[in-house]
């Protein structure tokens, strides 16, 4: 019998996620082996501080605070450390070294992703990152290896899950955003200091990687635009509830043919409206789901936990023995396919239906001088609705306004708007959000 060839694992970063991947790597040895064709053996794990307590008991001579030695001289690199430095170079040592990485640092890949993935092609490496977008998903393999025989035209994601928990909280219990942040906290979903979660940056970075992938074209977080989720208040909430609509934080990659602008890839990630039949209008709490449209397959979804020590870690496994299978066999890395190139489009190119929210006087004719406006603008109107106020201590009666749109182009949307805005018998303009999946 041919004798068992060992593969050295090194570890860098022993937090929330590299903790359950060195548990695994010990726990379930035998099995992983068995699927790799090779002992995986990790040959350390690389931290800043060799004390800090850990989630999981590890033998202490494991550790080390010098990551660089540890990459030199490992066949598979794990980098969990996250942040850019030093992370980017002990992952460009590794691969000059002819080590295969399995990274979930998001941050990273969306902002160097491209000399990253070139310097894997050159070295001939594969360079992995199933955990960086959606935790546990399996959505990056299934982009680029299942549905490589077809053509996608659009992916819809709910890829951050403490702004799902923060929106569905405000959805199921009327909570302002500042209330439903707090109990993101208490619950632990979200950070002390929530930025990169509530202002979209998180989700911006993992829409860039899920548009590269989509549209074989490297696209960075620079192509992305992003708006977050502070600005969605309980009154915009209970509206779309009232019209049939959930709000998401949605990371969207698409396809647009636009007369004005050209043909390329809108990549944005912003508050959206959804029907609440829409498959992703069932994904609450924490859970992250993608939704993707192809040509041939049509459309699938795929949901699971997209944050979390465990989970995570079983995405970093499966991409470290697709590695080290690699490793046995021999052959190059798989290399990531750029043969797109398509350019990358401003928000203005992007067209989309919009849910426009108005406190309008209660006169006669008021609906058919905003219809007008709307007409003028080229902005065609789907659903228009009116609910009448009365305000008891002036006896002043107005109206809401809820209007749901046919696609139009942003620039068409904001002339209508501001057009509106300058009637007199506009009160104020309640909410403007974009609508996906009508
Ligand atoms: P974490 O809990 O903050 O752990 C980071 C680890 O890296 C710690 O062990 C830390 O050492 C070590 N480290 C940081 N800077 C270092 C340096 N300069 N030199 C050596 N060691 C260093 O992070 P995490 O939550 O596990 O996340 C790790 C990566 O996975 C990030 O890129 C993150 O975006 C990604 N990710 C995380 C999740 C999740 O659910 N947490 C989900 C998907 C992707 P000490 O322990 O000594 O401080």
């Amino acid at each position: 019998m041919s004798e068992v060839r060992t593969l050295k694992v090194a570890l860098l970063g022993c937090g929330n996620v590299g903790a359950q991947v060195a548990r695994i790597l010990i726990d379930d040895a035998e099995a992983l082996a068995a699927r790799s064709g090779a002992r995986l053996e990790l040959s350390g794990i690389a931290v800043r501080t060799i004390d800090s307590p850990r989630d999981v008991e590890l033998p202490r001579e494991l550790f080390t605070t010098d990551a660089d030695t540890l990459v030199k001289d490992a066949d598979l690199v794990i980098e969990l450390m996250g942040g850019i430095e030093p992370a980017r170079s002990l992952i460009l040592t590794a691969i000059q070294n002819g080590a295969c990485v399995v990274t979930g640092n998001k941050a990273l890949l969306a902002q160097d992703g491209p000399t990253l993935y070139e310097e894997a092609d050159k070295a001939g490496v594969q360079l992995s990152y199933e955990a960086a977008v959606a935790g546990a998903i399996p959505i990056l393999r299934p982009i680029r290896d299942s549905l490589s025989g077809d053509r996608i035209t659009r992916v819809l994601g709910i890829v951050n899950g403490t702004t799902n928990f923060i929106l569905d909280q405000m959805d199921s219990t009327g909570a302002q955003f500042a209330d439903a942040l707090a109990e993101a906290q208490r619950l632990g979903y979200a950070e002390a200091d929530p930025t990169a979660d509530v202002e979209g940056h998180d989700a911006a970075a993992k829409a860039a990687i899920l548009a590269s992938l989509s549209f074989h074209t490297r696209f960075s977080l620079d192509d992305v635009y992003c708006e977050g989720i502070t600005k969605v208040s309980a009154e915009d909430i209970a509206s779309a509830k009232e019209a049939g609509f959930v709000i998401k934080l949605l990371a969207i990659a698409e396809k647009i043919d636009s007369s004005d602008h050209g043909s390329g890839i809108s990549v944005r990630v912003h508050p959206t409206l959804l029907p609440r039949e829409h498959p992703l209008a069932a994904v609450r709490g924490a859970f992250n789901a993608v939704f993707i449209e192809a040509e041939n397959a049509g459309e699938l979804m795929f949901y699971g936990q997209g944050a979390g020590g465990t989970p995570t870690a079983s995405a970093v496994l499966g991409d470290l023995v697709s590695a080290a299978r690699r490793l046995v066999l021999g052959g190059p890395g798989r290399t990531e396919t750029t043969t797109g190139h398509v350019p990358a489009l401003t928000i203005d190119a992007s067209d989309t239906s919009y849910y426009i929210g108005l406190d309008v006087a209660d006169q006669a004719g008021v609906l058919a001088r905003i219809a007008h406006i709307f007409a003028e603008n080229g902005v065609s109107i789907e659903i228009m609705r009116q609910t009448i106020h009365r305000d008891s201590a002036s006896n002043v009666e107005s109206a809401e306004l809820k209007i749901v749109t046919h696609r139009a182009s942003e620039a068409a949307l904001a002339a209508t708007v501001e057009a509106v805005k300058g009637l007199d018998v506009i009160n104020s303009v309640t909410s403007v959000l974009r609508v996906e999946g009508v």
